[in-house]
């Protein structure tokens, strides 16, 4: 009885302890570069969930090793609510890609809901001199063993596209691993690489502005648009059958936060998914939010399992392993 009565005031005392959350400032960790793809998801959603929560939300960027740097910042943070993790399918990729990955991905984390899906185009510098699809693949195989292919580290979506791709065209390419790719862009920009696969929420302004060379989409179907990569073919249509590779993002809080803070965390994405501003800018970008079931915590838990069981077998095909 005595125990019953103490587990009754203990569990009160948990939900009206965090009945305030968020009393200051909440961090969202960005595993990569600032100015890149998933550094830009964050700050427009974090512009989102401000709103929600009524407190600043400061974008930290954790970037190296494809993400899982700032992954174990998280998972090894105080579960309270104010430290959390925005990552992308490099959540489900890199268990296969490390042998010591320093943390449990289905177990370290409480899961608060999927944001978006994102396309990624396979770009190159301006300076290639293939202007399509067959002739970047001429080039490439006129250059085999000299294509610098950049991306931001093993784990990173531009890793696993740039995997694919290099499995699919039977051709090795030397990959240059960035902290993100916002500083491999950079050098993209100044031909120091020569091609890389990124989200369309990066690659876009480049492409309209002719300042990078556009081949194709990484999805089944072609783009809608914007008219820059409406125009581009698809990987899959372009001889590569099967290519199909679409980036998404979710939340995470480290294990054990209190559920009265991961429900109104989850409240708070709902709301701020539904933003006007917020739907404006992924729109432009090529992003479509999510609007399904993956919203919720066991549905994002169980689409990221499954994600983790659909990725493995083709990256353990590849051999390409860290630790
Ligand atoms: N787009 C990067 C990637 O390759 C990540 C980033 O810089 O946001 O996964």
């Amino acid at each position: 009885m005595k125990k019953l009565l103490f587990a009754a005031l203990a569990a009160g005392f948990t939900l009206s302890a965090w009945a305030e959350y968020p009393e200051k400032p909440v961090t969202i960790v960005v595993p990569f570069a600032a100015g890149g793809p998933t550094d830009k998801v964050a700050r427009d959603l974090g512009e989102a969930l401000r709103k929600e929560l009524k407190q600043p939300v400061i974008i930290e960027n954790v970037g190296g090793a494809g993400g899982t740097l700032g992954a174990a910042k998280v998972a090894k943070a105080a579960p309270d609510g104010y430290t959390l993790l925005l990552y992308h399918i490099g959540m489900a990729t890199s268990p296969a890609l490390y042998r010591n990955l320093p943390y449990k991905t289905l177990d370290d984390f409480e899961y608060l809901g999927l944001i978006n899906e994102v396309p990624m185009t396979l770009i190159g510098r301006s300076t290639l001199p293939a202007n399509n699809f067959t002739e970047l693949k001429a080039w490439i195989e006129a250059n085999k063993g000299k294509v610098n292919l950049a991306n931001a580290g093993l784990g990173a979506a531009s890793h696993l596209c740039g995997l694919l791709f290099q499995q699919a065209l039977k051709v090795d390419m030397t990959t240059v691993p960035y902290k993100g790719t916002a500083p491999a862009m950079t050098d993209l920009l100044g031909g120091q690489v020569d091609i890389m696969c990124d989200q369309t929420t990066n690659t876009t302004s480049q492409i309209e502005s002719g300042k990078v060379k556009a081949f194709a989409v990484t999805t089944t179907k072609r783009l809608p648009a914007p008219p820059a990569l409406a125009k581009l073919p698809t990987l899959d249509e372009s001889g590569l059958k099967g290519f199909n590779v679409s980036i998404w993002h979710g939340l995470y809080a480290p294990k054990g936060t209190p559920k009265a803070v991961t429900d109104k965390l989850n409240t708070a994405l709902r709301a701020a998914l539904k933003d006007p501003e917020f739907l404006k800018r992924e729109e432009a970008l090529g992003a479509v939010v999510v609007t399904d079931g993956r919203l919720a915590p066991a549905e994002h838990k169980k689409f990221v399992s499954d994600e983790i069981n659909k990725w493995g077998p083709a990256i353990k095909a590849a051999g390409q392993y860290a630790d």
